[in-house]
């Protein structure tokens, strides 16, 4: 007899009960059934156990990114699993699929840094999101308990750690990350804006707000306007009061940097930036140097900066091992600041300003997540202006 035991309709073995093994079998597929109602939960809502995802097998060329079905990732407690609407390429990502002497990535993984969506389960633990909710996810994972995690600065845990960098990140149609992890979306901010948005919002805002302490009326050197962190930092330092001076390699750049806010923008293509820094400070040199590009900008921007200057670096594009002539540092008395990333609650704030139009994410281009090799070669090759967002 057919037992259609997942509907209302179950068995009806009191009719039967002349046969006594029917009976027994009858009320052991009754009890199976009950069982599979009431005890099995799904495993989630959308019953998805495989998902395409971009993987790093082995560091190497753009050829290393390879889109694949792997498992959707398990959630634990206090997790959240988030369907990735959006994710976005930054230079980190190129170093996670290149490989940086040193260090090990736990291959084979996932990139991403960022990640923007739609929730799609929450473990049994997590309250302040459901199923449904339009949500980003802030890349930082700290351990939460030490002095500097209770401390609000979760960027400064000895365990912090990144998505897409120590653990399995955001180019994949699913994510799983920790509650805390999971910052509300605004309705007028789209997800494209979103994973344009985390990670270089929040690093220039730590290193002109935190950091270098902007200050209104002062004068900001912006480095690679048409980096994702450039585009923020302009925009950041403007709001601040600033006088924004940028610099990028292209006219065409430069028309977009000055529409940005950047109030006078140097090609470094056609320009010498040391001279042309003096000459609109009328040689006083800037206040603030904002750098994500190292050894090849070093060397002058010490030279650019006005006495008591700071120089902020959350980054080194161009190479690390940059040299320093230190009578600059001693006479001049400036400060020289390292910055990576910032407060998860500064994300809060970056939303809330996106969110009024104060601050807008620069997007470049959209591309599938299949096409993540294209995105990977433009961001390599500089031919960008913002950020290269990818659809799963
Ligand atoms: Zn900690």
């Amino acid at each position: 007899m057919v037992v259609p035991w997942h509907g209302l309709e179950f068995p009806s073995f009191f009719s039967n009960t002349s046969n006594t093994s029917s009976l027994i079998v009858q009320i052991l597929i009754f009890f199976l059934a009950f069982l599979a109602a009431h005890s099995f939960r799904p495993e989630r809502s959308a019953k998805v156990l495989a998902m395409k995802a971009i993987r790093i097998h082995e560091h190497g060329g753009l050829d290393k990114l390879v889109f694949e079905d792997v498992p959707v990732p398990l959630i634990g407690p206090n997790d959240v699993l988030v369907g990735v609407k959006a994710t976005s390429i930054n230079h980190l990502d190129i170093w996670v699929r290149q490989g940086l002497p040193g260090v090990t990535f736990p291959l084979p993984m996932i990139p991403g840094v960022d990640a923007a969506g739609i929730v799609a389960d929450v473990g049994s633990e997590v309250r302040h999101v459901r199923s449904g909710d339009r949500v980003v996810v802030a890349q930082g994972i700290s351990c939460g308990h030490c002095k500097q995690c209770l401390n609000g600065q979760d960027n400064l845990c000895k365990d912090y750690r990144l998505i897409g960098e120590h653990r399995d990140g955001g180019d994949a149609e699913y994510i799983s990350v920790p509650s805390r992890n999971i910052l509300a979306l605004p309705e007028k901010v789209s997800f494209e804006s979103a994973a344009a948005t985390a990670l270089v919002f929040l690093t220039a805002w730590q290193m002109l707000v935190d950091r270098a302490n902007v200050k209104p009326g002062e004068d900001v050197l912006i480095h690679g306007a048409g980096s994702g962190v450039g585009s923020a930092g302009i925009q950041i330092a403007g709001m601040m009061g600033a006088r924004v001076i940028a610099t990028t390699g292209s006219d065409a750049k430069a028309a977009k940097a000055l529409e940005l806010g950047a109030d006078d923008v140097i090609n470094y293509r056609s320009q010498n930036v040391l001279s042309e820094v003096r000459r609109l400070t009328e040689k006083k040199g800037v206040d603030v140097v904002f750098d994500h590009v190292g050894v090849a900008v070093w060397e002058e921007s010490i030279k650019a900066l006005s006495k008591g200057g700071r120089l902020v670096t959350c980054g080194a594009t161009s190479g690390y091992e940059a040299k320093t002539d230190l009578r600059y540092v001693f006479y001049k008395q400036l400060q020289i600041l390292g910055s990576t990333m910032g407060k998860k609650g500064d994300l809060q704030t970056i939303l809330k300003l996106i969110e009024r139009g104060i601050l807008k994410p620069v997007i470049d281009r959209v591309l599938p997540l299949a096409q993540a090799r294209e995105g990977h070669r433009i961001v390599e090759a500089g031919e960008q202006f913002g950020k290269i967002v990818l659809i799963p």
